[in-house]
């Protein structure tokens, strides 16, 4: 079995994160490197999924679970407006193999790309 990634570990309680939302199924945190005003990663709770790829062919009702969890953290917190990115492949960004969506939100003008 591969390690827990930095996102199991925050869940599970090893390392400091601080948990905004979360269903039975899916949770949010603040990022650690905020892009913007609001700065959010809707995450799985099983580390079953390496990218949103996998989670759409994998379990497509859990990526709509990721997705309303996004829409309800951006509708809390920023008035409900927000881009959703999910860097896929080393390449485009990814640096955390258990998928996760960034939420931002507020002061994105000069904002394309997170990664
Ligand atoms: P990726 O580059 O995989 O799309 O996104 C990983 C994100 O995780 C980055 O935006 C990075 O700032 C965030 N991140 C990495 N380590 C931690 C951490 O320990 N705590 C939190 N809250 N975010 C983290």
């Amino acid at each position: 079995m591969s390690e827990p990634s930095i996102f199991t570990r925050i869940l599970d309680g090893e390392i400091p994160g601080e948990i905004v939302a979360e269903t039975d199924r899916v949770f949010a945190i603040t990022d650690i490197n905020p892009q913007a005003a609001l700065h959010v990663l809707v995450i799985p709770k099983s580390g079953e999924y390496r990218d949103v790829a996998e989670l759409a062919a994998g379990d497509p009702s859990l990526l709509a679970e990721v997705v309303d969890l996004a829409n309800r953290v951006a509708a809390e917190r920023a008035g409900g407006e927000f881009r959703l990115i999910f860097n896929t492949g080393a390449g485009a960004g990814q640096t955390v193999f258990h998928v996760h969506a960034h939420v931002l939100a507020g002061d994105l003008q000069e904002k394309s790309l997170v990664g």
